[in-house]
């Protein structure tokens, strides 16, 4: 796909990316801003998303987000980053009524919703994916921060195994345009407001294991949140230190969104693949990191939940039997 070919003849362009946005789809949305403020000097270019956290407030762009999702209105061209429609919220509006739909996205729950679309689950994150397909003669410190937070946030700062020696190519080449990135990283993805740290120390002193000690879930509920005075962005990293505990496959947080509803994130390793878990339930995302809203009480959730979990532990244990039993025949 050639962006600016695409959207060579627009003259208005929206660009939007998934509830809750996180450090991929924030970086996303304003990396590809600038780049088209940039490339196409006469185009009105908008980002319409949901407040991202104070933490992106330094990204080229940040100002200029749109939160209010303000009456219909038509696009020549709408960008679907970082998810698909359903995700859109407010903005999905603006992306149904586009003259041209175009879908970038490395989830691999995403089957595309555009008239174009490059989605490429094997990416680690969606501005990889933007690093990819803009020219990077326009590439200079602004452009370059804001795609690299993206990458950062979505490989755990190049933990995870969706980090790939392209990857770090790419950063390498990012971190030449001489922006403060071991602050970047530091404020953005490891430092936690005193709140935030003990809410976390909470949901993780409340945490239960079951499955021998395989699965473990902890869920915040509204009472909580209120007496903390924190909102969904402060519960971040959570299920992820969850899944830092040994021995634990496959990590499960919620917390309460609304009566008998909850929002579910989960994380794993090789064992189980969280996005068939999620994808079961209505939600998506990568198969050792995904989410879903799930109804019911909190022991109803975990009981659905933890019947396709103990689903993908059982068949692997019959493969593996069977190949101990075809061990013993040789
Ligand atoms: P998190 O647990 O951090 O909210 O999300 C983990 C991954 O799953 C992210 O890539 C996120 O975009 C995706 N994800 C989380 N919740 C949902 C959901 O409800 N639907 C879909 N399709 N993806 C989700
Ligand atoms: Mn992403």
């Amino acid at each position: 796909m050639n962006i600016l070919q695409e959207c060579e003849t627009a003259k208005r362009i929206g660009i939007s990316g998934h509830v809750r946005p996180d450090g991929d789809c924030v970086g996303a949305c304003l990396a590809l801003w600038q780049y088209l403020r940039k490339c196409l000097p006469d185009a009105e270019v908008k980002v319409f998303l949901e407040k991202p956290a104070d933490i992106f407030r330094e990204l080229a762009g940040y100002e200029e987000i749109d939160s209010t999702f303000p009456e219909e209105d038509v696009f020549d061209v709408y960008f679907a980053l970082d998810c698909a429609s359903d995700r859109l919220g407010g903005a999905e509006k603006y992306f149904q009524t586009a003259r041209k739909k175009i879908n970038i996205d490395h989830h691999i729950s995403n089957n595309g919703c555009g008239d174009l679309n490059h989605i490429k689950p094997m990416v680690g994150s969606t501005c990889e994916l933007i690093y990819d397909l803009i020219d990077k003669e326009q590439l200079d410190s602004k452009l370059a921060m804001a795609i690299y937070i993206g990458m950062i946030h979505d490989t755990g700062v190049f933990q995870y195994s969706n980090t790939t020696p392209e990857t770090l190519q790419k950063a390498a080449h990012l971190i030449s345009f001489g922006f403060d990135f071991p602050r970047l990283i530091e404020e953005t993805f490891y430092q936690k407001t005193y709140i935030q740290t003990q809410i976390m120390g909470r949901a993780l002193l409340e945490s239960i294991r079951f499955m021998d000690g395989r699965c473990i879930v902890s869920v915040i509920d509204r009472k909580t949140m209120d007496f903390y005075q924190v909102d969904s962005k402060d519960l971040d990293g959570i299920v992820n230190q969850l899944r830092n505990i040994k021995g634990v496959d496959c990590a499960i947080f919620m917390y309460e969104t609304g009566v008998l509803e909850y929002k579910v994130s989960m994380r794993s390793n090789e064992k189980i693949d969280v996005s068939k878990v999620a994808s079961y339930f209505g939600g998506g995302g990568h198969m050792r990191a995904a989410g879903c809203t799930m109804k019911g009480t909190f022991h109803d959730c975990v009981n659905n939940l933890s019947l396709h979990i103990e689903g993908q532990f059982a068949t692997q244990d019959t493969v593996q039997i069977v190949q101990e039993g075809s061990g013993k025949e040789c």
